[in-house]
Parts: C-alpha cells; structure tokens; sequence
C-alpha cells in the first residue's frame, strides 16, 4: 500500500493523471482510507488549476499592453 509521503511525491503526476492503471489503484485504495492525502490533492488540484489560470492570463496580449502603458 502507498504511504502518505508516497502520495506526496507523486501528487504532480497523479494531477496530471500520467500514472500505470496498477498504480492509480493504488492511489484510489489510499484515497479512499486517508481523508489527508484527499484534501492534499483537493488543495494540489486548486493551486495547479489557479497557478495555470494566472499563467494564462500573464501570456494574453492585452495585458502585455497594460504594461507597457504603466511604464509610460
Ligand atoms: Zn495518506
């Protein structure tokens, strides 16, 4: 059975759903039987998901533009 600090290790490969079919058994197992690997993903999930949204919106033109504006 994994461990917690197992969970940890992989929890960026888990997100992105990059692991064998035995291993993300294994991962459902744990999750299943340990309520703080659960909120760690739920948490992992949400800073991903928010640290991609910021990353979006950094690249679009217009704020690009903003920029360069305030410097003016
Ligand atoms: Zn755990």
């Amino acid at each position: 059975m994994l461990s917690c600090k197992n969970i940890a290790e992989h929890a960026g490969d888990i997100h992105d759903r990059q692991l064998p079919l035995s291993r993300r058994l294994a991962v459902r197992l744990h999750l299943m039987l340990c309520n703080a690997c659960r909120r760690f993903l739920k948490q992992y999930a949400l800073a991903a998901t928010t640290g991609a949204k910021a990353m979006e919106r950094r690249q679009t033109e217009g704020d690009a533009e903003q920029v360069l504006r305030r410097i003016d």
